[in-house]
């Protein structure tokens, strides 16, 4: 993610935290000085955000470790202001598996509110009615943020973790496309409930409208994934990659890079050496930003992007498009095993044609 800072590595998964997490921080002490609780008051602020956040870092590493014991690694989490993002390198498809690692994020907050509760005797009640900021009551403002994070997460909606389990209890009855669509389908049903109720009653709460939008989209975003990978079953790399590519020399200069952009409909150039092997990738985007700031006349070479996620054409399709989604490259090479040549490039634009052509025939009587 852009903007955010490596802070520790933990257990072989890089911890990051995002830029904007600062701006929080300092207004979090701003708003406790400005409240008269001074220097102490906004010291106090700093440090009760930071155990909160120490909380969603516990949380991601329930996903993280449970994710583990089924060998799914997790490179990164990145902590932001609205809460942590586990990036898991796949998600389980075993419903069990998934169930597991969905709700052991949950868990480690009831740990953490019970543990609290247990040996300092702070009430592990939720109090729908409390307020944050009271300097005095640090523990028992954990154990509520522990509470609302348990609440929040459990929601039966995608992407909260409640949506996974959702899907996971639905998929132990039925196909797990289905079961996907389904559990999509009654978290935006519970989006727009949430929405809808909230217009009715006048009670506006902006940011809670803001998480009903974002979750309605995130739940559709997740099934349509599902779809796609449902689509791609038993398709591999070699199927859906573009063959007939054109690529930059390691000499061409950006003028050359736009001739080879305006002559056909390819948007990303690889840059080969003069053995054939890849040395990166020019992408449009990069193209154009690179042209507008040192002229035609730069060497491609120097503005290429470096491509390190490399497919074999023999790998399945639904994993090389889970890698495309994961990769800021717009287009991945296709390498040959055997001769390391590069034999094709796979875009989310063939990928769609593929899927399209196959859509086709299906509807064939
Ligand atoms: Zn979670």
């Amino acid at each position: 993610m852009k903007w955010s800072f490596r802070i520790a590595t933990i257990a072989g998964t890089e911890v990051r935290i995002h830029a904007t997490f600062f701006l929080l921080l300092l207004f979090v002490a701003m708003q406790s000085m400005g409240n008269g609780h001074g220097l102490s008051g906004a010291i106090e602020g700093v440090v009760l955000v930071l155990a909160m956040f120490t909380c969603v870092l516990l949380h991601e590493f329930g996903h993280v470790l449970s994710a583990r014991l089924y060998g799914i690694h997790t490179p990164d989490i990145t902590l932001l202001p609205i809460g942590g993002v586990a990036r898991l390198e796949r998600m389980p498809r075993k419903p069990a598996h998934e169930l597991v690692v969905a709700i052991c994020g949950p868990l480690v907050n009831v740990a953490i509110a019970g543990a609290i509760a247990f040996f300092l005797g702070v009430s592990a009640r939720f109090d729908p009615e409390f307020k944050f900021g009271d300097g005095a009551q640090f523990w028992a403002q954990l154990v509520q943020w522990n509470m609302m994070m348990v609440m929040f997460n459990m929601v039966p909606a995608f992407p909260m973790d409640g949506g996974r389990v959702l899907r996971a209890f639905l998929a132990m009855m039925m196909d797990y496309g289905k079961a996907t669509r389904l559990a999509a389908t009654i978290g935006q049903g519970i989006a727009m409930l949430v929405f809808i109720g909230m217009l009715l009653s006048g009670s506006f709460n902006p940011f809670m409208m803001l998480i009903a939008i974002f979750i309605f989209i995130a739940a559709g975003q997740e099934a349509a994934m599902v779809t796609q990978q449902e689509a791609t079953r038993d398709l591999l790399v070699r199927d859906a990659m573009l063959t007939d590519f054109r690529a930059l020399r390691s000499t061409d200069v950006l003028r050359d890079a736009v001739d080879h952009l305006l002559a056909g409909a390819q948007h990303d150039f690889p840059m080969l050496d003069d053995r054939g092997s890849m040395v990166g990738m020019l992408s449009r985007t990069s193209l154009i930003s690179a042209l507008a700031e040192h002229g035609p006349g730069c060497p491609a070479e120097r503005v290429i992007d470096r491509c390190d996620d490399v497919l074999a054409p023999a790998q399945p399709l639904a994993e090389a498009l889970e890698r495309l989604t994961a990769s800021p490259c717009p287009a991945l090479p296709v390498v040959d095993p055997l001769s390391g040549r590069l034999i094709g490039l796979l875009t989310a634009e063939n990928i769609a044609e593929v899927l399209m052509v196959r859509a086709a025939l299906a509807r064939r009587p």
